[in-house]
């Protein structure tokens, strides 16, 4: 039933923008609106076609991801007819947004699959198949408006969840947490394998930088970081230590901006410093620079920006050691809390005159000094590269008190901050749990380990996976023997 302005309330709701009130004939639904009547499939369903006449079967609309790129992914859809395909979905008010948005020159739509829009005559120029939306609405436009400001729209669509969901939901909180416990444990070994496969090739310390470094790019920077550890036999400067190493790092990374802001004097004059310590051996280097398309920079957080990172890298490399710091802290015999700190001291580094005030070389300066590394960095610093090489050292010496050492640490470690990966799999997979369930950062890792274990290897229809099986059969026998 459609709701009307029946009280002073539902009077607020539209009057504050927390629903729009839409007319049939003559508004455009806002994006976000669209996007949930995507996501909810709020669709005749068997009546959609793209522009070109194809059929468009919808077997699943996707996950919506709320990173950046296209805004569903891992659609399953059937056009026309070719056999059903799997890839990203967009979505747009006119198909001119393929272009306008920039959609055909970004790399990171090269999978998408569909166009959805809200109107439009013809396919844009090189665009994949269009569907328009406007003629398959289930309910009128303006209903569909309140139902989009209400809770319904908000919830992740009951038909989307995982078939893990069931069982996994059903568990009691201690046993899921032992599941989750138990595939942290897989993770914690199969890095510190890694770390391990690497320092029988380089040594332990340079897994130990490359695997910091790693870290320091996130996920979208991993392997230009990756490479800048590689290039360590190069990190030694003659003189003028700081700026010269700084230079040296930006100038390999190939993130030296070419040109002066001409409004922030500060920040020219930094610049100008840098530039003139790599212009003098950016020839020597020239074969080692690494090509600028290599780093992804868009979407980002300011704080994460490559350059901060980068800046944060230098320092440590400055600072040199590191291995030695880090086995000093893994002998430290303090509380939990007071071993979260002391690692944030020890990777800390000292206030610099330029990256403690900017994000990037091209941002305003901050308001307040902000430290290059902070506690949510350096959890997950701790449980991606220090814990796990830590360990896997420890094993390879067959040190068994550390190594237990070790994991009381990995298990007690407070929860890292919530990411996507982990939004979706607590919606996807414990029927939107809230995230105090995931009250520890090893609880988290088991997490991210079962997606990518079976999310990864399956689709969005869960197609083969034995999770659910096998989680259904530990519900009911208990902990299988091993
Ligand atoms: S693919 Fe498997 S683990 Fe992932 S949500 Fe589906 S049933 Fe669960």
């Amino acid at each position: 039933m459609f709701p009307v302005l029946t009280n002073f309330y539902a009077r607020w709701r539209v009057e504050c923008g927390v629903v729009a009130l839409l007319h049939e004939d003559r508004d455009s639904p806002p994006e976000h609106l669209l996007q949930s009547i995507w996501q909810h499939q709020r669709l005749l369903r068997d009546r959609l076609k793209t522009l070109d006449g194809l059929p468009v079967r919808v077997f699943h609309p996707g996950f919506q991801s709320l990173e950046g790129g296209p805004d569903f992914r891992g659609a399953i859809v059937q056009i026309g007819n070719r056999p059903p395909c799997t890839g990203d979905v967009e979505v747009d008010l006119r198909p001119g947004g393929w272009h306008a948005h920039g959609h055909d020159r970004n790399p990171a739509f090269a999978n998408v699959i569909l166009h959805v829009i809200w109107e439009g005559d013809h396919t844009a120029n090189g665009a994949p198949p269009t569907l328009p939306l406007q003629q398959t609405l289930d309910a009128p436009l303006g209903e569909l408006s309140f139902w989009l400001g209400g809770e319904a729209a908000q919830v992740f669509p009951e038909q989307t969840r995982g078939k893990c969901c069931v069982p996994l939901r059903g568990m009691e909180l201690e046993r899921l947490v032992v599941l989750l416990h138990e595939a942290a444990q897989v993770r914690l070994q199969s890095k510190a394998a890694q770390f391990q496969a690497r320092a029988r090739q380089a040594g332990w310390e340079q897994s130990l930088w490359e695997g910091l470094f790693r870290a320091l790019g996130y996920k979208h920077n991993a392997w230009p970081m990756q490479r800048l550890a590689e290039l360590r036999p190069f990190w030694s400067v003659r003189r003028d230590g700081k700026l010269a190493l700084q230079a040296r790092f930006f100038g390999l990374c190939g993130l030296l901006p070419v040109e002066l802001t001409r409004s922030q004097s500060a920040t020219d004059a930094y610049l100008k410093q840098v530039w003139d310590h790599w212009w003098r051996e950016r020839d020597e280097f020239s074969d080692y620079v690494l090509p600028r398309a290599l780093w992804h920079l868009h979407g980002l957080r300011p704080a994460n920006h490559p350059q901060r990172r980068v800046a944060l890298a230098s320092l440590w490399a400055l600072g040199g050691n590191i291995a030695g710091k880090l086995e000093r802290w893994c002998g430290l015999d303090l509380p939990q809390a007071t071993l979260e700190s002391s690692l944030l001291e020890t990777l800390q580094v000292e206030p610099d005159d330029f990256w403690s005030w900017h994000c990037t070389f091209r941002s305003a300066r901050l308001k307040k000094l902000q430290p290059l590394l902070g506690p949510a960095r350096a959890t997950d610093l701790a449980v991606n590269v220090v814990l796990p090489w830590l360990w896997s050292r420890a094993a390879e010496g067959r040190n068994d008190t550390v190594r237990r050492s070790l994991e009381r640490r990995y298990f007690s470690w407070s929860a890292a901050e919530d990411n996507a990966v982990l939004r979706l799999a607590r919606q996807r997979l414990l029927g939107g749990a809230p995230r105090r369930v995931l009250t520890s950062a090893a609880a988290q890792q088991g997490l991210i380990q079962i997606v990518r274990d079976f999310c990864d290897r399956s689709n969005a229809l869960c197609e083969n996976c034995n999770l659910p099986a096998l989680a259904g059969t530990w519900c009911s026998v208990g902990k299988p023997k091993t």
